[in-house]
């Protein structure tokens, strides 16, 4: 996942007293649960983990009865037992699940030509679309790796042109909570065997996951003035795996009830355009932003904890 940390935002601390919302009640609020990089995201691999990884996942989504889509990266699947990534892929789709195109090699529209960036979401479709098919559903769903849209005016609207030609609808991002970040570090702990590790970052997780929800909440009325149907994005990750009780627990607390991507994107704030040009993967609420004339509750946002930066630093550096 190098270049994850591209997506990292800059922010510009104010000395602004914060003007905290009223803890109005937010029971109108759904989320989208997306998990992006199928058949897995993984520091080591290791397809006994994968395959692990994504049936806690699996098991999990169903005892809650959440719905939830799988952003899929075709190229990650000759990574390594061939047959065993497609099982995983299967068995989401089996499982009532939706899947969606991720590119086929997670590539950047910064690096490559509309004409290359698109001919690899083509070759991201192969095994996921008759697969959708067998089970009477259609490949509808895109996502933008590292959520780099273009950067230019020319390449971001011939990339979208393409996608609206081939049925893809772009798969916004309106709530994160920087999980790759923390997922890297937790996969290095268990594979260490050290729980005392594995538990701290777990806690470390879901105290901050807690913390975004809320800020993403607060961001939504900052813009729309109401509650919102969001569209989380997340990985495919043992540490969401492992957490999902927890996760869906915080969800819970929030008054978010999970909806699919379909459901969330009725909202008409997903009407609102998109504008942005530049390198950075923005998520859509900053995108959003300055079309609806609204700041974002940026004094209030705070980034990672500093040692989970620290850690995962390393490990992508000794990749
Ligand atoms: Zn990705």
């Amino acid at each position: 996942m190098t270049g994850h940390h591209r997506a990292m935002r800059k922010y510009i601390l104010l000395a602004a007293a914060l003007l905290a919302l009223p803890a109005c009640a937010r029971a109108g609020d759904t989320v989208a649960l997306t998990f992006d990089d199928l058949p897995g995201l993984t520091l080591h691999n290791s397809q006994p983990y994968v395959n692990e990884t994504n049936r806690k996942l699996l098991d999990g989504l169903r005892r809650h009865g959440f719905p939830a889509i799988g952003f899929v990266n075709e190229g990650k699947i000759a990574d390594m037992d061939r047959a065993q990534q497609t099982a995983i892929l299967e068995n989401w789709v089996a499982a009532g699940l939706d899947l969606g195109n991720h590119t086929y090699s997670h590539e950047t529209p910064d690096k490559l030509s509309a004409g290359a960036y698109t001919a690899d979401i083509l070759k991201g479709e192969k095994v996921t679309r008759p697969l959708l098919a067998a089970h009477g559903k259609t490949l509808a769903w895109f996502r933008y790796p590292y959520l780099e849209t273009g950067p230019t005016r020319k390449k971001k609207a011939a990339i979208e042109a393409w996608l609206k030609d081939h049925g893809y609808r772009i798969a916004p991002v309106t709530m994160e909570n920087s999980d790759w970040m923390f997922s890297e570090p937790y996969d290095d702990a268990v594979a260490r065997h050290k729980a005392r590790r594995v538990a701290k970052i777990r806690a470390e997780y879901l105290a901050y996951t807690d913390r975004t929800v809320a800020w993403y909440q607060k961001a939504g009325h900052a813009l729309f003035g109401r509650d919102m149907a969001f569209v989380m994005l997340l990985h495919d990750a043992r540490l969401n795996a492992d957490c999902i009780d927890d996760l869906a627990g915080i969800f819970r607390r929030h008054g978010l009830t999970p909806v699919t991507i379909d459901q969330a994107m009725t909202d008409p704030a997903y009407r609102t355009p998109d504008p942005y040009l530049g390198k950075d993967g923005v998520e859509w609420l900053e995108r959003w932003s300055p079309v609806l004339d609204r700041d974002l509750p940026w004094d209030d946002f705070r980034e990672p904890p500093h040692d989970i930066q620290v850690a995962y630093n390393r490990l992508d550096t000794d990749k």
